[in-house]
């Protein structure tokens, strides 16, 4: 059935910064009423007191996720600062809300009655009674109480890390000559001042500046002082984390559990530290024989530089030195031309390229919001389009750099109800690539729209993480769910990325770059050459960067597994395992790099391991569904309903048993890294064991 209109408006950016407190303490105000309802029952049943507030809690969230969401985008310090504040009030309130005991009598009162239930309501009530235990509830008083200071500290220390290191403006004033190699174009941007008849440029620490400089300065002293003031940045984080390990530690054992990441990793597909630090440990056993080729192969282009004078140590390569030699050696060897290669990406028109793909694999149709008042960049056209079913819409903005922010931000948002049952027909989108507020966007979308003369080109790596988070957007969208408790991204975290690491492979596939290639001005598609040519440096320096993951996990395990009194020294521990495992040396030079690790802080504490876990994951999925067709829209529309629809109101492991037809394995993950002809224990060159806590 044909509509004109979603059922529900888009969300509108008119709010003032006192709004944004007002609503957001009306949203408290309802669910605390609602608490105190449900905790005077005197006969709850699953309707009346969970379900309820189930429903309740979503539709709060739906109008938060607008109000923390200025805080990312606003280019008006206000609305920023009363969207952080309003984070923190929502933080603060759900762990009051959380350790309500008069609400968690009447949960567990429904739990135990065992009421028959549809399965997802089942999980609803089991998740939520499980919810309140794992707050705290069934302690004493006092403990209770302890807990609860803890966890606002603990809140506010990590909103505190954040916004230190969001709105750090370091940066380091080199002259032209100690910039030799950065391209024009990054030299042209950087700002600029006069110092004894010189001028100094600007590298601030922000990606637009420091990846470049870092990938193109010609001088290992540049990078050396670069590298040395961007993992110096903040150094008063280092403090706050520090004490989150111990807030952490204690709240663990004050629950019953061993460490923080033994009771981080309970709800997570992995259950239990002993799989991780396994999965880690056989990972860098693997790759270092891999790494430490890789390393040799780069060293000889160091070699060069210090015959050229541009490099003093021949012998040995230093974290400052990993992504210029890495880049070299992609450039001659593989004669990849990044900047070339982005001729072919004008943001507008690859955009439109992507959700093509998307819409082929997963049955979907996209509709552009064409509403001329809101309208801004007008490279982005769609076709008007019969809708059948609306299933959500989502505001995409893409940005290189903001005032405080510079990674994409997407907002997603969907249909008032979430349809329970399985859908047949077309699924329709409606997308948002336009903000509906001009003046809140303004300077987001200057970094956006072309000049006349030139498009945004996009680096290949940057079409890469437009599939990438764009992925994250459809995941949402597209689940179909009776909760919202279960819906979309809400899955375990060692599950959330492989979706989107899986849509990754489109973009190394020939026919799908060759469909999503427009030279800017000649309009032609990537020539098959220059494609053979990327694909052949997809997996380039593969064991050392993977390695460099497997040392954040471990970083972070060891940190997260803390059970006794024992204080880690973070900034030598990070150290240490960065020269053990990464193989990059420090070169004597230790920098507080922990410091700005946001990832600790920012809800991946004992889970940056995910991001390996679940590429083990997406590359089961990839190679065993899609590899031989990635536009096949009925293994695509396969993979939508058994792995994206249901999100997280299953478990993980029952969908991808359902849609690989077996339990996963590491087969293709293995394949994927060039590691598959090893077998486990037999490699050369075991490492050493790292015991530096224990
Ligand atoms: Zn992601």
């Amino acid at each position: 059935m044909a509509f004109d209109a979603p059922p529900q408006a888009a969300p509108q950016w008119n709010l003032s910064p006192e709004e944004i407190i007002t609503k957001t303490k009306e949203i408290i105000e309802k669910t605390r009423s609602l608490e105190d309802k449900v905790a005077a029952l005197e006969n709850p049943t699953f309707e009346n007191a969970i379900a309820i507030m189930a429903q309740n809690d979503q539709s709060g969230e739906r109008i938060a996720s607008v109000l923390v969401f200025y805080q990312n985008v606003s280019i008006s310090k206000e609305h920023r600062d009363a969207s952080a504040e309003s984070d923190r009030l929502l933080s603060e309130f759900s762990v009051e809300s959380s350790m309500r005991e008069d609400v968690f009598k009447k949960v567990h009162q429904v739990y135990e009655l065992k009421p028959q239930l549809e399965p997802e309501s089942t999980r609803l009530l089991e998740k939520t009674d499980l919810d309140y235990r794992r707050a705290g509830l069934g302690l004493n008083k006092e403990d209770q109480e302890k807990l609860k200071s803890l966890k606002v500290r603990l809140s506010n220390l990590s909103i505190q890390f954040s916004q230190r290191l969001g709105e750090d403006t370091g940066g380091v004033f080199l002259t032209k000559e100690q910039l030799v190699g950065l391209p024009d174009d990054v030299l042209n941007n950087l700002a600029t001042k006069e110092e004894d008849g010189k001028t100094l440029y600007k590298v601030t620490f922000k990606y637009t500046d420091i990846i470049p400089a870092m990938s193109y300065c010609k001088l290992e002293e540049t990078r050396k002082c670069l590298f040395t003031g961007n993992y110096s940045k903040v150094p008063e984080n280092v403090n706050v984390l520090h004490e989150a390990i111990i807030i952490r530690r204690d709240i663990a054992k004050l629950l019953g559990y061993k460490t923080w990441a033994d009771f981080v990793l309970e709800e997570k597909m992995a259950k239990n530290t002993t799989t991780v630090i396994n999965l880690l440990d056989d990972l860098r056993d693997a790759l270092t024989p891999t790494g430490t080729k890789e390393m040799a192969r780069l060293l000889k282009f160091k070699k060069e530089d210090v015959k050229n004078g541009n490099a003093k140590d021949g012998d040995v390569l230093y974290v400052w030195d990993y992504q210029y030699y890495d880049r070299l050696l992609l450039e001659s060897e593989y004669q990849v031309d990044q900047q070339l290669i982005a001729e072919y990406f004008p943001m507008g028109r690859t955009v439109v390229g992507m959700l093509r793909v998307f819409e082929t694999i997963f049955s979907l149709k996209f509709i552009e919001i064409t509403d001329s008042s809101r309208s801004i960049a007008n490279n982005f056209l769609f076709g008007d389009q019969t809708l059948r079913i609306f299933l959500g819409g989502c505001i995409l903005i893409f940005f290189r750099e903001m005032e405080n922010t510079n990674t994409p931000q997407t907002l997603i948002w969907g249909p008032d109800i979430l349809i329970g049952t399985a859908i047949e027909c077309t699924h329709v989108l409606r997308l948002f690539v336009t903000s509906p507020n001009r003046k809140l966007f303004s300077e987001a979308v200057n970094n956006l729209i072309s000049t006349p003369e030139k498009p945004s080109l996009l680096k290949h790596q940057e079409v890469v993480t437009l599939f990438h988070e764009t992925g994250h957007a459809i995941h949402d969208i597209v689940s179909v769910t009776k909760y919202g408790r279960f819906h979309g991204l809400e899955v375990p975290h060692d599950f959330i990325e492989a979706p989107s690491q899986m849509l990754e492979n489109w973009c190394w596939n020939k026919k799908v770059l060759q469909e999503l290639s427009h030279h800017y001005e000649r309009g032609e598609p990537l020539k098959e050459e220059l494609i053979d040519k990327l694909v052949a440096s997809k997996n380039v320096d593969i064991g050392l960067s993977t390695l460099r993951q497997i040392f954040y996990g471990m970083f972070d395990m060891k940190i997260h597994n803390l059970s006794g009194d024992e204080v880690a020294d973070t900034t030598k521990l990070y150290n240490t395992l960065r020269q053990q495992i990464s193989l990059v040396e420090n070169g004597n030079v230790s920098t507080p790099g922990e410091a700005s690790f946001g990832h600790m802080m920012g809800g991946y504490d004992a889970g940056y391991y995910g991001y390996l876990y679940s590429q083990r994951i997406s590359a089961d999925m990839f190679y065993t569904k899609f590899k031989a067709d990635p536009m096949n829209t009925i293994v695509g529309t396969e993979y939508r309903d058994k792995i994206l629809v249901p999100g997280g109101s299953r478990e993980i492991i029952d969908n991808l048993k359902s849609f690989l037809g077996r339990e996963p394995n590491d087969t293709a993950f293995r394949e994927d890294l060039g590691i598959s002809q090893m077998t486990e224990g037999t490699c050369e060159g075991k490492t050493e064991a790292i015991e530096i806590l224990d």
